[in-house]
């Protein structure tokens, strides 16, 4: 674990960093699913989508197909994911009626590992 690392965990231990939950922006729902509990460099920092107004589409952005098919494995593996499909082309989503969100490895790491979920 880095230095800096540690010094940001102490931080929120102590209480100096303290976390907020937040309504969302689009819509002020409070009903969310949540994709990731830690951040790119393993600190707690929930990632979550709302459950209410458009809906949410999740865009993993993949190396090769070997890597698509851990990222669709694992997705499956949840409840909160439904109609799951590998592209070789950027879908494209309809701004009125989805939230489509592109996500890499450097985002949510843990969704890229072979049976992370
Ligand atoms: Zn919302």
């Amino acid at each position: 674990m880095s230095a800096a690392k540690k010094v940001v965990e102490k931080k929120i231990a102590e209480g100096v960093y303290q976390f907020e939950s937040v309504p969302c922006g689009l819509c002020g729902g409070e009903d969310f699913d949540v994709i990731a509990t830690k951040d790119r460099y393993g600190l707690d920092n929930r990632v979550v989508t709302c459950k209410q107004g458009r809906i949410n589409k999740l865009i993993f952005i993949c190396e090769d197909r070997n890597q698509a098919e851990i990222v669709a494995d694992n997705a499956r593996r949840r409840d909160d994911q439904k109609y799951i499909n590998i592209t070789t082309t950027k879908p494209y989503y309809n701004p009125n009626r989805y939230l489509a969100q592109v996500k890499t490895i450097e985002d949510y790491p843990s969704w890229y590992q072979v049976r992370y979920f």
